[in-house]
C-alpha cells in the first residue's frame, strides 16, 4: 500500500499545504515512484472517490500545483467537493505536462513568442526570459495539399511541392527549434498531430527528475493543444483539449488554463457493434446525439460494459469528434486495453509499468461502471442500435442512415436554406452538364509547379453521356482499361461525387476502417470495378504506420488500383487542402450552380472548407468513401442499387464487396506492431528527410524577421508598456461591422483554405510579388498579419445579412459589407480600415453558436486588428469566445429571447455598449442602440467574461501583454 516518504518537491522551496497526500507506490518490476494520492485527499474529501475520473486527473493537477498562489488550496477544495449539478461558478487552474502544436496554429503562436523576445531585448530584459516552460510539440501536418493524386509518385510530388511553398515557415520553425530549449518539432511527412500524439509522443505517466535519494514524482499525462482535435487523446486517457494559440502560448509560458468547472455527462455504452457497422458510423451517432443533448461547455466521460469493450482505437476516433458533439472533452479511463495499445506501438515496458502501477494507486485504474460515479447526467446507447451512416452535407451532426442518403439529397436539393436546403429548382436535379476534358496535366520542365491536375496524362478519349442513374458510366467502367483509365469529355450533374478522400486524423488512426477500406477495394478490384478518373481520390493517412500495415496486409495495392495511392501523411482535403478540380469542371459547376458532392473521411464539412465548388459535403467511413468513389455519385441509394457493372456486366452491390469484421480482425496483427512504430518515430531524429535537412534557419535568440509574405512580427505588442492602459468602460458611437445569422463558424471568421484572387489577401500577395499559383492556403499564411487580417470574414460563403436580399430571397455571400451612414458596399478588410482611420469603433452581431468549429485564434486576432471592439450573439462556442477575450475583444450575449433580428437592427444604427464600472464576471451590460430618427432603445446584455482571470486578460488588452507583463515582472 501507499505509504509517506521523501519525494521530489513538485513546487521548489515552498512547503506544500498538502504535503500529507504524498505517497509512494512501486512498479511489477519493483520500482518506487511519489504521487499526490488521491486516496489519501478522500480521507479529508470523501467526494473525491465518486468523481469523474477525468476531473480526478484535473484534480490531481490542482493539488500538485497548490503553490498557494496561481493555485490555491480553495481551488482543490472547490474541485475535490465538485457537485454532479451545482451552479457553475468556479474557476479550475489547470497546470498542464505539456503542450501540442500543429502547423497552422503553431507558427503565429511561434511568432509571438518570437516577438515577445523582440520585447525582451528593447526593454533591456534577457530574451531568454521567454521561454516555454513545459515540453512542446510541433506537428507539421497542415500545409501538404492534394496536388497530385491517382499516381505512384503522388506523395513525393505534393511534398516537393510543399516545401516549395512553405520553405519561409519551415525556416522559421528551424529557428525556433534552436532557440528555444523545449520545443521539437515532427517535420512534414510522418503524420497528423493527434495521431503522432496518441503513437508517439504521449508517453504514459510523467515522472520529473529527482535528486540522489529522492523518489521521483510521477504525475498523469495532460496537455492543451492549439487545435481542436486534441481531444483525440482522450481515448488513452489523457486529459487534453483544444485552445486557441493565444491560450496555449500561456500554457507553455507556465501559465494555468483556466475554465469554468464543468458538469460532466457520463455516456454509457451496452452491448456491441453489429455486423458490417463501423466506428466511423458509431461517432457520427454519438455526435448527432450528444449535440441535441447540448453538451457545450461539459466533460463527456464514457463508461459501461460496452466502452469497456472497445478497442482503444475506437475510443480515439470516438475522443476525437468532441468538438464536433461540442464537449470539451470526450475521455476514456486508463485499462488493459489502454495498455495493450502501448504495447502495440511500441511504448517500453517501464512506461506501461509506471502507467499501470500510477493509475492503480490512484484507484483509478479500469472503466467504471453504472452507479460507480456521480455524473451530472447519464446518456446511454445501445452499441446494438447503431447504423451505417454519413453526415452531411453541411454539419457533422446531421447524420444520415445510409439508405436515405439519394432522398436526403433529392430532398434538400430543392429545400430553402432555412430548412438547411440547397434553394435550386426541383426540376433541374437530374440534368447533365457536358465537361470538354483537355488535357492539363502537361509537364512543366524541371521541378514540379502548381497545377491543377485531374485526369491521368496521356489517355484516349472518349465521349461518356450519363444520366443520374450513370447507365453510361457502368458501361464505360465495364470496358475501362483498369491499368490507364481514358480522359473523356463527359457529363457532370447534381450529386456528382468529385472528391472522394480517405483523410483525418479520427478515421486513420483507426486500423480497423483503414483495414476496411482497403478490404473493401480489394474486393471491388476483383470483380471488376473501378473509378471514374475525372473523381479526386486520395489516401492520406495520420501515420507511416497506416501505410505500413495497408502494405503488409496486401491492400494498398488494391487502393491504388482504385485512384486511392498514397498522397501525402497530413490534413489535406479534411482541412480544406484538397487542392483544386480542372478548371473545366470548376466552370461548368459555376455556370449551371451544381451542387457536387466530396465524401471524406473527415471531421468537418462546413461550407466552402473542403471545396470552394462543392457545396455538399459528407463525411463517411473510409470503407463507403472507396464505395462511393466507385459509385460518383450521392443520387444512387447503396443499400439497394448497385456500386456499378463488375465483369461481365454485373451488377456488383455494396453487399458483395463489405468486408466482414471476422477478415477485418484476422488483418489487425499487422497494426499493432511495436518494433514497426518504434523504428518509424526513431526516424523524427534520425532521418527527419531530405527535404527537411536541406532548410537552413536563422540562428541566434532573438529573430530578425527576414521580409517574407508568410511570416511577419506581429503588431500585437506595438506600443507595450510595463503598465496596462485603460481598458475603458464600455465602446461609445459604434457602427455595425456584419451582421451574421446563426452557425457561423471559425473557418466563415478566418478561412484556412484558398486565398481568392479578387479578395483583400489576394491583391495584397501580388502587390507584393506573389503570383496566384503561390497564394497558398490562409491556413500556412498564419504568420503573417497584412494576409490574415485581409481575410478575417472573407470566407466565400459567409453571409452578412446586412446586405439586403436578392430578388428570389437569395443572399449574396463573401465578405462584404456596407459602410455606414453612406451604405456604400465594400470588402469587411476595406471598411473597417476606414472605420479605423476615421477613429469609428465597430461591432460584430451574430446569432446561435457564434465561433463554432475549429480552435483558430486568427478568428479572434483578425477581429482585434480590424478594429472590432465586440461581438454581440445569442450564444458563444467555448474556445472562441475565450480567444475573443484574450484578444481584448468583449464578448456578449443577448438576453431571453432578443436577437438582432427581433431589434430590427438593420445596420445602420449607432451603437454604445454601456459596461459596469468594475468589471466582473458575467455581469450585466448594456446595448444602447440610436436609429437614423434619433431614437434609442435600450437592451440587456450578459458580458460573456466568465471568470476573474479573462477580467485581468481585459484590462491588460488581452492575455498576450497580461503575460508578457509577468514574464518580464519575474
Ligand atoms: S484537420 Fe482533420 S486531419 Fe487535421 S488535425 Fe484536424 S481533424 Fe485531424
Amino acid at each position: 500500500m501507499a505509504k509517506t516518504q521523501k519525494i521530489a518537491a513538485p513546487v521548489a522551496g515552498a512547503p506544500h499545504a498538502f504535503e500529507q497526500t504524498c505517497k509512494v507506490f512501486w512498479t511489477r518490476s519493483k520500482k518506487v515512484g511519489g504521487f499526490f494520492s488521491l486516496p489519501e485527499l478522500t480521507k479529508s474529501f470523501p467526494n473525491v472517490k465518486r468523481l469523474p475520473v477525468s476531473l480526478r486527473i484535473v484534480l490531481e493537477s490542482v493539488l500538485r500545483n497548490c503553490d498557494g498562489k496561481k493555485v490555491t488550496p480553495e481551488h482543490v477544495a472547490q474541485l475535490a467537493g465538485w457537485k454532479p449539478t451545482a451552479a457553475r461558478v468556479d474557476e479550475i487552474p489547470f497546470v498542464v505536462a505539456r503542450v501540442v502544436l500543429q502547423d497552422f496554429t503553431g507558427v503565429p503562436l511561434l511568432a509571438d513568442l518570437a516577438a515577445m523576445r523582440n520585447v525582451a531585448a528593447e526593454q533591456g530584459k534577457n530574451p531568454k526570459s521567454i521561454e516555454p516552460l513545459v515540453p512542446v510539440d510541433l506537428v507539421v501536418d497542415h500545409s501538404v495539399m492534394i496536388d497530385y493524386f491517382g499516381e505512384k509518385n503522388a506523395l513525393d510530388l505534393n511534398m516537393r511541392l510543399e516545401f516549395q511553398r512553405n520553405h519561409e515557415r519551415y525556416q522559421f520553425m528551424k529557428w525556433g527549434m534552436q532557440a528555444f530549449d523545449t520545443f521539437g518539432v515532427v517535420p512534414p511527412g510522418f503524420g497528423i498531430v493527434h495521431q503522432v500524439n496518441l503513437e508517439y509522443l504521449a508517453r504514459g505517466v510523467h515522472k520529473e527528475a529527482a535528486a540522489r535519494g529522492q523518489t521521483p514524482l510521477y504525475y498523469p499525462d495532460s496537455l492543451v493543444g492549439t487545435d481542436s482535435h486534441t481531444t483525440m487523446i482522450n481515448g488513452i486517457g489523457v486529459v487534453g483539449w483544444g485552445v486557441g494559440g493565444i491560450e496555449g502560448e500561456a500554457a507553455m509560458l507556465g501559465q494555468p488554463v483556466y475554465f469554468l468547472t464543468p458538469d460532466v455527462v457520463g455516456f454509457e455504452f451496452t452491448g456491441r457493434l453489429r455486423e458490417g457497422v463501423t466506428a466511423t458510423d458509431l461517432v457520427l451517432t454519438v455526435t448527432e446525439i450528444l449535440r441535441r443533448e447540448k453538451v457545450v461547455g461539459s466533460f463527456v466521460e464514457f463508461f459501461g460494459e460496452g466502452t469497456a469493450s472497445l478497442a482503444v482505437p475506437d475510443r480515439a476516433t470516438l475522443a476525437n469528434m468532441a468538438p464536433e458533439y461540442g464537449a470539451t472533452m470526450g475521455f476514456f479511463p486508463i485499462d488493459g486495453k489502454t495498455l495493450e495499445y502501448f504495447e502495440g506501438t511500441g511504448r517500453s515496458t517501464d512506461e506501461m509499468e509506471a502507467l499501470e502501477a500510477y493509475f492503480t494507486a490512484q484507484e483509478m485504474f479500469g472503466v467504471p461502471l453504472a452507479g460507480q460515479i456521480d455524473y451530472t447526467r447519464v446518456v446511454s446507447l445501445d452499441l446494438g442500435t447503431v447504423a451505417p451512416s454519413l453526415s452531411g452535407p453541411r454539419r457533422p451532426q446531421d447524420r444520415i442512415e445510409l439508405g436515405k442518403v439519394k432522398t436526403q439529397f433529392a430532398s434538400l436539393f430543392s429545400k430553402s436554406p432555412a430548412e438547411n436546403g440547397f434553394n435550386q429548382p426541383a426540376g433541374h436535379l437530374l440534368t447533365r452538364h457536358l465537361v470538354r476534358a483537355k488535357d492539363v496535366r502537361e509537364d512543366v520542365a524541371g521541378a514540379p509547379v502548381p497545377k491543377t491536375p485531374s485526369v491521368q496524362p496521356g489517355a484516349p478519349r472518349q465521349v461518356v453521356e450519363m444520366d443520374a442513374n450513370r447507365p453510361t458510366l457502368a458501361a464505360a467502367q465495364a470496358t475501362a482499361s483498369s491499368e490507364q483509365p481514358p480522359v473523356e469529355d463527359m457529363t457532370i450533374g447534381n450529386g456528382d461525387v468529385l472528391i472522394a478522400a480517405i483523410t483525418s486524423c479520427t478515421n486513420t488512426s483507426n486500423p480497423s476502417v483503414m483495414i476496411a477500406a482497403g478490404l473493401l477495394a480489394k474486393k471491388a478490384v476483383e470483380a471488376g470495378l473501378v473509378v471514374h478518373p475525372h473523381i479526386k481520390t486520395s489516401l492520406a493517412p495520420g501515420s507511416r504506420m497506416v501505410t505500413e500495415y495497408l502494405q503488409k496486409a496486401g491492400l494498398l495495392p488494391y487502393l491504388e488500383k482504385l485512384g486511392f495511392s498514397l498522397a501525402a501523411y497530413g490534413c489535406t482535403t479534411c482541412i480544406g487542402n484538397a487542392g483544386d478540380l480542372t478548371p473545366e469542371i470548376n466552370d461548368v459547376i459555376n455556370k449551371n450552380d451544381l451542387v457536387c458532392a466530396a465524401v471524406l473521411s473527415g471531421n468537418r464539412n462546413f461550407e466552402a472548407r473542403i471545396h470552394p465548388n462543392l457545396k455538399a459535403n459528407f463525411l463517411a467511413s473510409p470503407p463507403l468513401v472507396v464505395a462511393y468513389a466507385i459509385t460518383g455519385t450521392v443520387l444512387r441509394d447503396l443499400m439497394t442499387e448497385p456500386l456499378g457493372k463488375g465483369k461481365g456486366g454485373r451488377d456488383i452491390y455494396l453487399g458483395d464487396v463489405w468486408p466482414s469484421s471476422s477478415e477485418v480482425y484476422a488483418l489487425m496483427k499487422y497494426a499493432m506492431n511495436g518494433k514497426a512504430y518504434r523504428q518509424n518515430y526513431e526516424k523524427v531524429a534520425s532521418t527527419p528527410g531530405k527535404l527537411w535537412e536541406k532548410i537552413q534557419g536563422v540562428t541566434g535568440q532573438v529573430y530578425n524577421w527576414p521580409k517574407s509574405t508568410y511570416i511577419a512580427r506581429p503588431p500585437f505588442f506595438e506600443g507595450f508598456t510595463m503598465t496596462p492602459g485603460s481598458a475603458g468602460t464600455g465602446v461609445r458611437q459604434a457602427r455595425a461591422m456584419a451582421l451574421f445569422g446563426d452557425s457561423i463558424t471559425t473557418d466563415h471568421i478566418s478561412p484556412a483554405g484558398s486565398i481568392k484572387e479578387a479578395s483583400p489577401a489576394g491583391a495584397w500577395l501580388k502587390e507584393h510579388g506573389v503570383s496566384k499559383a503561390d497564394f497558398n492556403s490562409y491556413g500556412s499564411r498564419r504568420g503573417h498579419h497584412e494576409v490574415m487580417m485581409r481575410g478575417t470574414f472573407a470566407n466565400v460563403r459567409i453571409k452578412n445579412l446586412m446586405i439586403p436580399p436578392g430578388p428570389d430571397g437569395s443572399r449574396e455571400e463573401g465578405g462584404v459589407t456596407l459602410f455606414q451612414p453612406s451604405g456604400e458596399k465594400m470588402f469587411i478588410y476595406d471598411a473597417a480600415m476606414k472605420y479605423v482611420a476615421q477613429g469609428t469603433p465597430t461591432v460584430i452581431f451574430g446569432g446561435e453558436e457564434y465561433g463554432t468549429g475549429s480552435s483558430r485564434d486568427w478568428a479572434a486576432k483578425g477581429t482585434q486588428l480590424l478594429g472590432v471592439k465586440a461581438v454581440i450573439v445569442r450564444s458563444f462556442e467555448r474556445i472562441h469566445r475565450s480567444n475573443l477575450v484574450g484578444m481584448g475583444v468583449l464578448p456578449l450575449q443577448f438576453k431571453g429571447t432578443d436577437s438582432w433580428q427581433s431589434l430590427g437592427i438593420r445596420g445602420d444604427e449607432l451603437f454604445d455598449i454601456e459596461l459596469q464600472s468594475e468589471i466582473r464576471p458575467q455581469q450585466d451590460a448594456t446595448l444602447v442602440i440610436t436609429r437614423g430618427d434619433g431614437q434609442q432603445q435600450r437592451v440587456p446584455l450578459i458580458l460573456r467574461i466568465d471568470t476573474a482571470i479573462e477580467v485581468d486578460y481585459y484590462k491588460h488588452g488581452g492575455i498576450l501583454p497580461f503575460v508578457l507583463r509577468q514574464l518580464l515582472t519575474a
